[in-house]
């Protein structure tokens, strides 16, 4: 199941990929998260690729495909991986099918105004990542985090204006990536605005249909969060 994940600020791309990588012990592979966490670490990439993210310019293409490659030559990716916020542009696409074959690239998406209004409602457990929706999956307790009570936060570039602006550079960047898997055939289109309780089923349904999703669960009970 060597899938990348493609959508746009508030389609659920992280609940998706949680619910995928627990019940399949896979891992999400989010190219933003391992340069935050090169940078925290203050490591030689961390140094080389901090000016490009603080300017919220693009890394250079090299620099991304050596990280990527190096990640998905690691043991856990053998049975399967999802790419998040890889590739970002047709060079990166093009070398990643030299690296390992791409099953699926899955579109999740939303309108506009229901990105805007889950996001605008969204929490996070700052210590374990859960992330709640004030309308739609609350906390059972008042804004802090149901698993580990610690108190919930609400990301900055979650308000309204933030998150249309965000939802249109989105596509700025992604459309030809998109475009790119149409034309090689492997795209699923899969339209979120159902919510994940009811998407993920259905489209866990569709990648085993496809055959794209072979291996067994891990643990084969795992809640949608
Ligand atoms: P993200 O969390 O995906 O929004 O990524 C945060 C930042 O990391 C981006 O604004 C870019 O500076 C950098 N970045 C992440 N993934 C890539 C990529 N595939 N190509 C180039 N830069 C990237």
């Amino acid at each position: 199941m060597r899938i990348v994940l493609l959508g746009p600020p508030g389609a659920g791309k992280g609940t998706y990929a949680s619910y995928f990588k627990k019940k399949y012990c896979i891992p999400h592979i989010s190219t933003g998260d391992i340069f935050r966490a090169e940078i925290a670490k203050n490591t030689e990439l961390g140094r080389r690729i901090k000016e490009y993210i603080e300017k919220g310019l693009l890394v250079p293409d090299e620099i991304v495909i050596e990280v990527v490659k190096q990640r998905l030559s690691q043991p856990d990716c053998e049975k399967g991986f999802i790419l998040d916020g890889f590739p970002r542009t047709i060079a990166q696409a093009k070398a990643l099918d030299k690296i390992t074959k791409i099953d699926a690239a899955i579109h999740l998406y939303v309108p506009m105004e229901v990105a805007v209004d889950r996001l605008s409602n969204r929490y996070i457990c700052p210590k374990c990542g859960r992330i709640y929706n004030l309308k739609f999956m609350p906390p059972k307790n008042d804004l802090v985090c149901d698993d580990d009570g610690t108190p919930l936060i609400r990301r900055k570039d979650d308000e309204p204006e933030v998150i249309r602006k965000r939802y249109e550079i989105y596509y700025q960047t992604f459309q030809p990536i998109i475009d790119f898997y149409k034309e090689k055939d492997i795209l699923i289109e899969f339209d979120n605005t159902v919510g994940s309780e009811v998407g993920i089923p259905m489209l866990e349904k569709i990648l085993i249909e496809k055959n794209i999703l072979k291996i067994e669960p891990c643990n084969p009970s795992v809640s949608i969060q």
